[in-house]
Formats: structure tokens, C-alpha cells, sequence
């Protein structure tokens, strides 16, 4: 049997937490660079949010081509996943439609993000009210909409693969991965990172990344760092389609939501049906949150199903479960250096932030390595915008 991994005593970084974003950042560290690389996660790899991530794989951000272009990005790499590290993920192909009326909010979200999406080459279609009901027959009453747009190579992966993937790669690379150990706090001098001390034992390193998700403004306090984030539970319901249903709409369904709503739907891998909350608003303790949805909560989201696509009022339960999102006040995320010097932060990505792991890990080495990155304007990600503004940008980008 091979030895148990254990904890360096030094390392050039060390990356806090096993979710996509620090498995991501771990992977891109050690390809990219010739840096001693360390991963510590507290559980296991994937326990946190990632692990009960819907995972879906969009493009469409309405007029914010900041998030299209790194959701491409990644969304590329997803699908390469093996070429680029080695390691084999789940990808399905599902488009993602967002239905909207002319002159609403919803539409017009729907309208700014056809136009993004032309204006940067990924595939989309616009189609009209009297085509709705070929395109989309499983949706009762879709030609009541006055359009629909289509994220046409949209898809969906696996949040646990995905993030095992990149642990196991950036190992492969030269990274220590070790699991079953928590940070407790990073050690600092003369205002610089000079360490962390874990309930194993002090690594000495002059980076850190903290990607601890919703657990990293308990770490960032400790070294005096305000990361304005909040924790809240979702809901996740695995439906059985009824007998026959497979065979009259063989793609199931597309990936979509109820304009405006709080909750979305999408193919689950094994022929089944994904219907989930989307801001509950319903804070909660990432240690201690119920982890069985409620039963009015069922009960709503298979109305909800049902009322928009009768036949699945049959559908049975095969499966259900909570996660938690957290997300800054405008729901965009934190990509920055703050505090010490050598501390960064990778956090609140909400419920949109798997998509866009690819990116996040690239962007958190250039910023490691460059203090900048030539992928986006990473002035976006800063954290100093919450002290111009409580709300930040003051608006959200995360309808599903
Ligand atoms: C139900 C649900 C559905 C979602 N659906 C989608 C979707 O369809 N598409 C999409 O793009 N996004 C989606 N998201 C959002 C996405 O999953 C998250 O944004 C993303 O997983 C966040 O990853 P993370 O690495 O930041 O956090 P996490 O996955 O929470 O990882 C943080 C890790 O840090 C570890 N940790 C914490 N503290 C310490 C410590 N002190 N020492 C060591 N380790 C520590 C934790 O154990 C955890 O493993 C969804 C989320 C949920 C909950």
C-alpha cells in the first residue's frame, strides 16, 4: 500500500481548500510554473459546494461578456479535460434556453445575452415565438413565450469528477495534495505570509491561495481580511421520468428555467431529471445545514416541474440532497490579493462559479506569478470594491 501523504514543511505555495477552484488553481500552479505546490483540504476533495453542483456549463451572462468569454474558456477546457490533464471527466452536450417576453426584465436579459454571445462567436440561436413548440414540443404552452434563446453547445459536467481531476493531475505534476487536514490560520510576519499552521503542522511558504469557499472569511479574519460573503442552502430534487417519456423526447429536456425564477431544470446523467432552488436566501452554517430538502419544498419544486411540463407530474423521486452557494452581495466573484502580502483570495462564486473553474485556476497563477493576467480585467474580481460600495458592482449576474 502507498504511504499516506503527508504534510510538507515547506512549500513555495499553499493552496487552502479541495474544491474546483483550489484543485483548479493547484493544477494550473504546477503545470504553469516550476513552483513547489501544496493543496490542503480539510475533508475531502469535492465536499464542499462543488460536490453538489448542478454543473451546469453556460454562456450566456446577459451583456457581461467578462463571464461569456472565461465561461468559454473553461467550458473549452472542460471538454478537452483528458487532453489537457489526463484525467477523464463527465460532459454531456445539453443547449440551454432562456424563454422571455419582449419589454420585461427577464427578456431583455435574454436579448442582451443573444447579442453578447453573436458579438463573440458562440453559437446561439434566436428563436421565435411560432417556432417555440417544434424546437421545445415537452413545454406545455412555450409558444406563449415571445421568444427563446438558445446557448446552443451549453452542457453540463460533474462537479466531483472535475475537481478530483485536477487534484489528481497537478499530483501527477509534482503538487502534494493532502486531505484530512485543516488550515487553522496562515502565519504572518512583518505584514507577509510566512506560513500556515494546520491541526498537522506548520508548513512554511510565502503564497497562499485561499479557495475555501464558503468557509474562507473565517480564515480571512484571522489575518484581518473582510470577505463580505453568505452561505445559503439549496435544494436539489433527482426526478424519474415516467415510463415512456424517454421515448417520446429523447434529449429529455433542455437545460432552462421559468423567467425570473428561483428555480431551474436539466437533464441529469442516467436519463433522469435535475429540478433545483436557485437563492433560496435561506442562510445556514456550512458545518451544520439540513441536508434533506423540505417537504414543502418538494412539493413546490414538482409543481413548479410539472407545471411546465405536464407529463413529468408523474415523474418519481430517485434522489435529493442540499448544497450551499456562498455569494458576495452582487454575486460576482473575489479573484484578489488582500491582507498580507503573498495572500489571495478565490471566493464567492455563488451558483455560477463551477463553470468558470478552468479560468479561475489560470487567473489565480497569473496573479501568483505576474501580479496581473492577460485573461480578463481582473480589476473586476477585486475585493477594495465592496469599500466604495456595500452591494459592490450593485447588481446580480447569476440567473442560471
Ligand atoms: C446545489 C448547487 C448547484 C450549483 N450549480 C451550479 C451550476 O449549475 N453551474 C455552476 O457554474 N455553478 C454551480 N454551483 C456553484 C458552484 O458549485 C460553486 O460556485 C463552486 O463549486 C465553488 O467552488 P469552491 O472551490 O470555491 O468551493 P467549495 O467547493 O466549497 O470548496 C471549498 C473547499 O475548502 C475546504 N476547506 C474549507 N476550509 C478549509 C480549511 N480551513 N482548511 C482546508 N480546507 C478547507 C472545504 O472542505 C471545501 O472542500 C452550484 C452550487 C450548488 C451548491
Amino acid at each position: 500500500m502507498p504511504d499516506r501523504v503527508t504534510l510538507p514543511n515547506a512549500s513555495d505555495v499553499v493552496v487552502i481548500g479541495g474544491g474546483i477552484m483550489g484543485a483548479s488553481t493547484a493544477f494550473f500552479l504546477s503545470a504553469q510554473t516550476d513552483l513547489d505546490v501544496t493543496l490542503i483540504e480539510k475533508d475531502g476533495i469535492a465536499t464542499g459546494s462543488t460536490g453538489n453542483s448542478s454543473a451546469i456549463l453556460r454562456h450566456h451572462y446577459g451583456d457581461q461578456a467578462i463571464y461569456s468569454k472565461m465561461a468559454w474558456w473553461s467550458h473549452q477546457f472542460y471538454r478537452d479535460f483528458e487532453e489537457e490533464t489526463g484525467e477523464v471527466i463527465a460532459h454531456v452536450d445539453n443547449p440551454l434556453v432562456r424563454f422571455g417576453q419582449e419589454q420585461t426584465e427577464p427578456g431583455e436579459y435574454a436579448e442582451a445575452g443573444y447579442d453578447t454571445l453573436r458579438s463573440l462567436d458562440i453559437p446561439t440561436t434566436r428563436f421565435e415565438s411560432d417556432e417555440l413548440s417544434d424546437q421545445y414540443p415537452m413545454i406545455e404552452d412555450v409558444e406563449s413565450f415571445d421568444f427563446g434563446i438558445s446557448d446552443d453547445t451549453a452542457g453540463f459536467s460533474d462537479g466531483a469528477d472535475a475537481a478530483n481531476g485536477f487534484a489528481r493531475a497537478a499530483q501527477q505534476n509534482g503538487a502534494t495534495v493532502v486531505t484530512g487536514v485543516g488550515a487553522e490560520t496562515l502565519i504572518v510576519e512583518e505584514d507577509s505570509v510566512v506560513g500556515v499552521k494546520t491541526e498537522a503542522g506548520n508548513v512554511d511558504c510565502e503564497t497562499v491561495v485561499v479557495a475555501a469557499g464558503p468557509w474562507t472569511p473565517r480564515l480571512a479574519e484571522k489575518v484581518g481580511v473582510d470577505i463580505p460573503i453568505t452561505t445559503t442552502r439549496e435544494q436539489v430534487l433527482i426526478l424519474e421520468p415516467p415510463e415512456g417519456y424517454k421515448d417520446e423526447y429523447p434529449s429529455l429536456l433542455p437545460t432552462t428555467a421559468q423567467p425570473g425564477g428561483d428555480w431551474y431544470i436539466r437533464p441529469d446523467f442516467g436519463d433522469g431529471i435535475l429540478v433545483a432552488t436557485h437563492h433560496t436566501d435561506e442562510e445556514v452554517n456550512p458545518d451544520r445545514y439540513d441536508n434533506n430538502p423540505d417537504e414543502e419544498m418538494i412539493l413546490e419544486l414538482t409543481e413548479h416541474l410539472s407545471g411546465m411540463i405536464p407529463t413529468l407530474g408523474d415523474a418519481g423521486l430517485r434522489g435529493q440532497y442540499c448544497g450551499v452557494y456562498s455569494s458576495t452581495p452582487d454575486h460576482d466573484f473575489i479573484l484578489d490579493q488582500a491582507g498580507p502580502e503573498g495572500c489571495y483570495f478565490a471566493c464567492g462564486f455563488s451558483g455560477h462559479g463551477f463553470k468558470h473553474g478552468p479560468a479561475v485556476g489560470r487567473i489565480m497563477t497569473d496573479l501568483v506569478v505576474e501580479g496581473t493576467t492577460d485573461m480578463v480585467d481582473a480589476g473586476f474580481f477585486s475585493l477594495d470594491r465592496f469599500e466604495e460600495s456595500d452591494y459592490g458592482h450593485g447588481r446580480t449576474a447569476d440567473d442560471i
